[in-house]
Formats: structure tokens, C-alpha cells, sequence
């Protein structure tokens, strides 16, 4: 009997270990973490009673009614406990919603559970189930295979669901489940021949810490910071959603200004204001009864998921969120204003698929103006344009082997000389489905998948095809201003594609003029800088383009080799504020002093025109004179000129 009780007693301490280290660990927010507590704790009881009536029945020949008491318990939490372990495998699946339509399940699944519960209840008067014999022994009666036989068919159930529901579960979670029923099983089959040894229960607390170790890992599912879930939890979410047909709700919280708040008050603060933001969002869904789950994605971005029931109330939670966060929080006596967007998004209605989803949810705010007011995600979502990004990788490619792009001319016109000196290339591509794509869109796409490289090769080589060409001396057109992106500036093969090009086609150096822009010198790279320094000896000169729209670091800039800085038209329009105006004069200065050429860009108006060319800039680029224009129109635009000036 002692062997018995070893056995019983090591489930009860393995069980409060896990039931104690799942709770400090802080696996208890979601549904899922939720309902394996409850499982657990389910268990734990069980081998509490299960060990307390073995105790009385070892050492007590006496105390019935506890006897009774314990062992029914016991029965009882047995029982539950499969209930809720069916339950747990059922919230990983995550279709609820499925189970909850179903007739079946409605009704025949709690049934065993509601008789085993009616049976015990009676075992008090009728004894039928397990007595206590003369001698004051545990002994069962004739309904106690009853109880068997409910626990065997919540098993064989259990069972066929993991096994239907494979595909939703990783195959290590499949068998971390399974792992449960088969140790179980194995263990009622040993106990057929050796009826003294007493191990289900072990068996029951081997497979949970199974499931412990295998699927709940906070460090895969839980961001420290704030102690909501994370990125990982999010997309394992978000996309058994979409693959179950869930209907549900995202409110999206993008704190705009989350980067630029913790390079003023630091890490450390910034994650206390990030714990602060998600004791809000837990203690809101707490009060409004929406039992969401609560996720921090990282950067400023959380997330809270509401189903399908409650998402009539989600418009209202989104307003009682943003009111919430609108309010100043105060973080080490620092009083900080969030700037939050709130979005609230309708799956499958307004995006049904993950990739999309989680694009949207990155990107959303870039194109909005902030209002205060929360957001719709039908009001903003363009289906077409994220389905183009999607098939960006595939147009681009599509466009490089049909030749779809096509590389136009932008004049420029020197103050100085009062003619167009010059001209920016710049790549358009129009696809036969989409339309015209934007650069901006395209180019950022080329970067991520590589494509960029053959992009800047062609530029190069159409640019250059140009300069050599019989047409382009009569223009007296210096040199053409080629855009490199941050990849290509920092390849190791740029000077040899640079110089290779050019050989090719006898064009020298000093014709064309390469643009960077202050991201790629703010990631100063070694390849980056020996780039620069091999091209500008070989005599190509470079331009430093887009300034004023990052953090423009004029040591830096002094550093590098640069021809030319192009004045962003973001700062140039800003002239209407008194004191930018000052900040413009002064930079338009500093430039000068540091023998840098200016192009101002963006130029779309005579009064801005006369405003840089008083400040002495000497290129001015823009609508003004011409948008950006096709080859042949560009020469077209630049005869003419030529011969009105004769
Ligand atoms: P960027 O190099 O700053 O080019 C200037 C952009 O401003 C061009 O936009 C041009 O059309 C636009 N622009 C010029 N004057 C005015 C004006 O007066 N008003 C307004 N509203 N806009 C003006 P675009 O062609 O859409 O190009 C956008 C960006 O895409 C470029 O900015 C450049 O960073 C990138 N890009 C374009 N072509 C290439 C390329 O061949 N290679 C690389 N790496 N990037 C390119
Ligand atoms: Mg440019
Ligand atoms: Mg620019």
C-alpha cells in the first residue's frame, strides 16, 4: 500500500509544482493558458483526494462519511478533468465557434460529465457506485464502470479530435496532446495485471508536464515586457482564425510616437510606459466582460482579438481605448502624450488573409492623418493595393524580362547659367493590370527581395545608353543624376558595375552623378564608404539626396565626398513657419560654406523659384519647369528651351 501511495503522492507534489510554476510564470492570460490552468488545477485536486483516500483508507478503518466524501471527490475531479483537458485541446484548435453550432457537441458532450455528477450525488444514499465495506474497505459497486465508462468515451473523443484536427496542430503539439491519452491508457492496461499499482494519476501528471514543456512556453508565447502575448502567439492566432472561417475583430493600437518617446526618455522608461499601456488595455478588457486576448506585437503596436460574439461591442471598446490612452501618462515624473491610432478591423470581412493583415497593421498609420478619432479598417483598406504588394516580387520580375520599365527624365535648371544643366532619371513601371506603380512602392519591394541590383544595372545602362547616344551632345546637358538605393551603395560589386557600364559605353565618368540618400549614409557601412571613395577618384561625382527629411547629421555629411545636396520638398515647403524659414536660410548656408552645391527640389511655384534663387541655390528642380518626362519628350523640352535662349 505505501508503493501506492508513492505513487500518488509524487502526481500531488509534480502536479503543485506545475500548478505553481505555471501561475509565477504568468502563463494565465489568453483562452488557451486559461483553460490548461484550469485543467491543471483540475488535476491537482484530483491527486489531493485521490491521495487523501488512500491515506484514510490505509490508516483508518473508521471516518466514513470522509471516506465517502474523499472518494467521490476524487471521482468528480477525474472526471472534470478530462472535461476541461477536452476543452484546453478544443481552445488550441480554436473552434469554439464550430462546436458551439453543433447540436452533438451541445448536447452529448457534457452529458457523461451531468450523470457521473447525478451518480456520485446518489452514491451517498444508494451506494450503487463504490460502499464501504464491513471492515470500513473501499469497494465498488455495481454502477461503478459507469464512471470507466464515461472517462473512456470523453478519451476515445479526445482522441478523434487531436486526430481530425492534425493539420491545425504542429506535429510536436499533435503529439504532446496525444501523449496524455496514450500514457493513461498505458497505464489502465498495467494495472489489468497488476491491480496493486496504482499509476493512471502518474500517468495523467507525466503527460501534462508534457504539455507544459511542449506547448506552454511563455518564452514563445509571452512578451516580459508587458506580460501580454506576443508576435508569435499573434500570428499562430490571427492565422488559425483565417483557417478555421473565424469571424472575429482586431482593435489595432499603433502608438505612433513610441520611437521617438523612448530616444527622449530611454529604454527603461520606455518599457515602464509599454507596462503601463498594457495595464490599461488588460484592465478595460477586465471591466467591459469582452474576455479578448491581449497581444503586445512589439514596437509600439498592440493588439486586442474579439470573437465572434462579442463584436457588436467593439466599435464601443476601440472608443473606450482611444479616450483611455488620449490621457497624459506619467512615467518617471515625465508627463508623456501617446500619439495612438486605433483601427478597428473586421475579419474576413475587411482582410482574410494573414499576409495582408499583418502589412495593414504595420503600415496603417503611415498614410493617415492622425484625428484622434478611431479608425475603420474598411475606411482605409484599399484591397487592390495590398493585393498588389503581394504580387510586387512577381511584377518586377515580370517587368525586368519584358522590358516594362521604362527610365524618365526630369530637367534641371541651373540659376547660375540660367539654362537646364542637368537631369534626374527616374524609373517608372506600368503594369498591365495595375497601372502605373509608383517607385516608392516598387523600389522598396525590389529592395526586400534583391531585385534592385538588376533594377539599378538597367538604370545605369539605359542612362548611360542615352549619354552616349548622337542625340544627347546637342542637348548641353552636363551630366544625368542616377538615384542608388541603400542596398546597391553598400554591394561590394558597385564600383566594377559603375566603371563596367561606363566603359561600355565610352561615356565618362564626370556625366553622370549618383544620388544617395541620408539613410544610406546614416547606416555608414565599410563597403559604402570605399564605394564612395573608389568612384569619386575614378570621377564620378555624388549627390546627397532627399536632405532634411532624416535626421540630417552635418558632421556626417561634411565627411563624405559629396558634389551636391538636393533640399528635400518637404523642407522646402515649410517656408510659411517663420522659424523654419531660418533654419533653411542657415542650412542653404552651411552647404555653401562647405563648397557643396544645392539643388532644391520639389519646386512647383515662381515665388518658390525666386525665393531659392535668391538664396543663391544653384539648381532648381520641379514641377515648375517639368514633371518627369519620357526620353524622347526630355529632349523634345530641352530643344526647345535651347532655341528659345538663342
Ligand atoms: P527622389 O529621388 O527624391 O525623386 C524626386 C521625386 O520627386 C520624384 O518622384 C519626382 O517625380 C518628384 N518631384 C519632382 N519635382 C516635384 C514637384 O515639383 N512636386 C512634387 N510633388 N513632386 C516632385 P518619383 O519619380 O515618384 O520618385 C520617387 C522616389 O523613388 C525618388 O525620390 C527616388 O528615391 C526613387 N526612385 C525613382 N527612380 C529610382 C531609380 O531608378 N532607382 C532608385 N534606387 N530609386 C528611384
Ligand atoms: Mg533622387
Ligand atoms: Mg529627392
Amino acid at each position: 500500500m505505501e508503493k501506492l501511495l508513492a505513487f500518488d503522492f509524487s502526481a500531488f507534489l509534480v502536479m503543485f509544482v506545475l500548478l505553481f510554476t505555471t501561475i509565477s510564470r504568468r502563463m494565465i492570460h489568453g483562452k488557451e493558458n486559461r483553460i490548461f490552468l484550469a485543467t491543471l488545477a483540475c488535476a491537482f485536486l484530483t491527486t489531493v483526494f485521490d491521495s487523501w483516500s488512500i491515506v484514510l483508507d490505509v490508516y483508518t478503518d473508521g471516518a466514513l462519511t470522509m471516506k465517502y466524501i474523499s472518494h467521490s471527490l476524487y471521482l468528480f475531479f477525474h472526471s472534470l478533468m478530462v472535461v476541461i483537458y477536452i476543452c484546453y485541446i478544443v481552445s488550441l484548435a480554436d473552434i469554439w465557434h464550430r462546436l458551439k453550432q453543433n447540436i452533438f457537441h451541445k448536447i452529448l458532450l457534457p452529458l457523461p460529465m451531468i450523470v457521473v455528477t447525478v451518480l456520485l450525488i446518489s452514491n451517498f444514499f444508494t451506494h450503487n457506485v463504490f460502499y464501504m465495506n464491513e471492515e470500513g474497505h473501499y469497494t465498488r459497486g455495481t454502477l461503478f464502470p459507469i464512471i470507466y465508462i464515461a472517462g473512456f468515451a470523453y478519451a476515445i473523443y479526445g482522441i478523434f479530435f487531436i486526430w481530425i484536427n492534425r493539420m491545425v496542430f504542429k506535429r510536436s503539439r499533435f503529439w504532446a496532446l496525444m501523449s496524455v491519452f496514450i500514457l493513461v491508457f498505458a497505464a489502465t492496461f498495467l494495472q489489468m495485471f497488476m491491480p496493486d499499482v496504482v499509476i493512471e494519476m502518474f500517468a495523467t501528471t507525466i503527460g501534462l508536464l508534457f504539455i507544459s514543456m511542449i506547448i506552454q512556453k511563455p518564452e514563445e508565447n509571452i512578451d516580459l515586457t508587458t506580460g501580454l502575448l506576443n508576435s508569435t502567439a499573434y500570428s499562430i492566432d490571427v492565422k488559425r482564425n483565417f483557417h478555421n472561417e473565424k469571424v472575429f475583430d482586431i482593435i489595432m493600437i499603433n502608438v505612433a510616437n513610441f520611437h521617438s518617446i523612448r530616444d527622449i526618455i530611454g529604454f527603461d522608461a520606455a518599457n515602464d510606459l509599454l507596462k503601463t499601456v498594457a495595464n490599461k488595455l488588460t484592465q478595460i478588457n477586465k471591466t467591459s466582460k469582452i474576455n479578448s486576448d491581449l497581444f503586445y506585437l512589439g514596437k509600439g503596436k498592440f493588439r486586442l482579438t474579439i470573437d465572434d460574439d462579442k463584436r457588436e461591442r467593439s466599435n464601443e471598446i476601440a472608443e473606450i481605448i482611444n479616450s483611455s490612452l488620449q490621457k497624459s501618462i506619467d512615467v518617471n515624473h515625465i508627463s508623456l502624450n501617446l500619439v495612438c491610432y486605433v483601427c478597428v478591423t473586421r475579419c474576413p470581412y475587411d482582410v482574410d488573409d494573414y499576409e495582408i493583415l499583418m502589412h495593414f497593421g504595420d503600415r496603417f498609420t503611415e498614410d493617415t492623418e492622425y484625428t484622434g478619432n478611431i479608425l475603420l479598417a474598411r475606411d482605409l483598406f484599399s484591397h487592390e493595393r495590398y493585393d498588389l504588394f503581394n504580387k510586387l516580387d512577381s511584377i518586377i520580375e515580370n517587368a525586368i524580362t519584358n522590358h516594362k520599365f521604362q527610365v524618365y527624365y526630369q530637367p534641371i535648371y541651373s540659376t547660375k547659367e540660367q539654362r537646364f544643366n542637368s537631369a534626374e532619371a527616374l524609373l517608372r513601371l506600368k503594369d498591365d493590370t495595375y497601372g502605373f506603380i509608383p517607385p516608392d512602392v516598387f523600389i522598396t519591394a525590389a529592395e526586400k527581395s534583391g531585385a534592385i541590383h538588376k533594377i539599378g544595372a538597367y538604370v545605369l545602362d539605359e542612362v548611360c545608353e542615352f549619354i552616349a547616344s548622337p542625340d544627347f551632345p546637342k542637348l548641353n546637358i552636363d551630366y544625368i543624376e542616377i538615384n542608388l538605393s541603400v542596398h546597391q551603395c553598400m554591394h561590394e560589386d558597385l564600383v566594377s558595375q559603375v566603371l563596367g557600364t561606363l566603359e561600355k559605353h565610352k561615356v565618362s565618368p564626370d556625366k553622370i552623378n549618383l544620388e544617395i540618400t541620408e539613410t544610406a549614409t546614416s547606416n555608414l557601412h565599410s563597403n559604402m564608404l570605399k564605394n564612395l571613395t573608389e568612384l569619386t577618384q575614378a570621377g564620378v561625382s555624388f549627390s546627397l539626396d532627399d536632405f532634411g527629411t532624416g535626421y540630417s547629421n552635418m558632421q556626417r555629411v561634411a565627411s563624405l565626398p559629396l558634389k551636391i545636396v538636393k533640399l528635400d520638398r518637404t523642407f522646402v515647403n515649410h517656408e510659411e513657419n517663420p522659424k523654419l524659414s531660418i533654419v533653411l536660410e542657415n542650412t542653404v548656408k552651411m552647404i555653401k560654406d562647405m563648397d557643396m552645391e544645392i539643388v532644391a527640389e520639389g519646386i512647383e511655384t515662381e515665388q518658390l523659384l525666386t525665393r531659392f534663387a535668391d538664396m543663391k541655390c544653384e539648381y532648381i528642380q520641379g514641377y515648375y519647369f517639368s514633371k518627369p518626362i519620357p526620353k524622347n519628350d526630355f529632349i523634345v523640352f530641352i530643344t526647345k528651351h535651347l532655341n528659345a535662349n538663342k
